[in-house]
């Protein structure tokens, strides 16, 4: 390394992401719908839009191997993918896994791992096409998944963009945030037993393909996963769109056992923890109401409210902006994760 070169961790993950891109070239395909840069790509086939991404987990950077149970990790490998395909909107099909194998994993856990893998697929409708297995000194999963974009009636694909949030819309999530961050917590503190839905939330969340659909079907148009946490994932949304963002803290929904577990931290954790898979939404006041009602019914939950309205864009700077409940800024040390960078 010449010195003065920087590394992957001086560039942070965003910033390695932007460099490779640049690497690659402008694409020239037109049959690219969505390239480097949303939830997942898409491209045209035919007359279908193919949703196309990819997520890996290694132990001991993803999970740990020996607090958690591998048919968990199977299940989750899996899920992070389905979730990516959630956040443009769009319904999995077909995945490819790779495993990289220290050659004395006992054959046994592969079993564990692929039974948790099955179960996903089988709830989410996805079938395991194909794969490779490497020979690694350290136990990793890539899972790559396909999927595909709802159609309109004119043939354009109906998609969740990060770049399609507008001045004057409303900012929704799906459910209940920071139970993940919980469940990280104490796995690391060595109490995630006595947390044991926090754990399920961190280990066994559901993608919500189901919302998803239901708000590309209602006019969203803008959308994203959480998985770098909520502040992040937003931030996301401002810079693609060029728009402001205002949070507002105190109306996002917190897991219920969160409060109980972690009382002084819960806001912050359900605001910048991550890997909840719940989906960050932004559309119209109208969009966000009709989302929420067909919700409500595919779910039959008529009482209970599906989609939290947690702040809205407007015309400013591109990022977001917390607010408490006096309208007053909350400021954080840290705004989410980044998969490069040291802390
Ligand atoms: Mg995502």
């Amino acid at each position: 390394m010449s010195k003065g070169e920087p590394t992957a961790a001086d560039l942070g993950e965003f910033g390695l992401i932007d460099r490779l891109a640049a690497a690659l070239g402008a694409p020239s395909d037109e049959r690219l719908v969505v390239g480097i840069g949303d939830d997942a790509a898409v491209w045209r086939a035919g007359d279908a839009y193919v949703i196309g991404t990819t997520d890996t987990l290694v132990a001991g950077v993803h999970f740990l191997p020996d607090r958690v149970a591998w048919r968990d990790v199977g299940w989750k490998a899996l899920a992070v993918n389905v979730s990516d395909v959630a956040a443009m909107g769009g319904t999995p099909s077909f995945a490819l896994v790779t495993l990289c194998v220290p050659p004395e994993t006992p054959a046994g856990t592969l079993d564990e791992l692929y039974a948790g893998l099955r179960e996903c697929a089988e709830v989410y409708g996805v079938t395991v096409a194909g794969g490779d297995i490497v020979s690694s000194s350290v136990f990793t999963v890539t899972v790559a998944l396909a999927g595909a974009a709802l159609v309109s009636d004119g043939g354009a694909p109906l998609l969740l963009r990060r770049n399609a949030a507008r001045p004057g819309d409303l900012i929704a999530v799906t459910g209940p945030l920071g139970g993940s961050a919980g469940g990280l917590r104490g796995l690391r503190e060595g109490t995630q037993l006595e947390h044991p839905s926090l754990l399920e939330a961190h280990m066994h969340f559901w993608p919500r393909v189901d919302a998803g659909d239901i708000a590309v079907r209602a006019g969203i148009r803008s959308g994203v996963d959480i998985s770098d946490g909520l502040v992040q994932d937003l931030a996301h949304i401002c810079e693609a769109s060029n728009v402001h963002a205002e949070l507002r803290l105190d109306r996002v929904p917190l897991h219920p056992d969160l409060i109980p577990a972690y009382p002084q931290d819960a806001p912050l954790m359900a605001a910048t923890g991550g890997e909840d898979y719940e989906l960050i939404l932004v559309g119209s006041r109208g969009a966000i109401e009709l989302a929420d009602s067909a919700l409500r019914r595919h779910l039959e939950l008529p009482d209970d409210e599906q989609l939290t309205i947690v702040g809205e864009i407007t015309a400013g700077p591109a990022d977001v902006r917390v607010l408490d409940a006096s309208g007053s800024e909350v400021k954080f040390a840290r705004g989410g994760w980044d998969h490069l960078k040291r802390r």
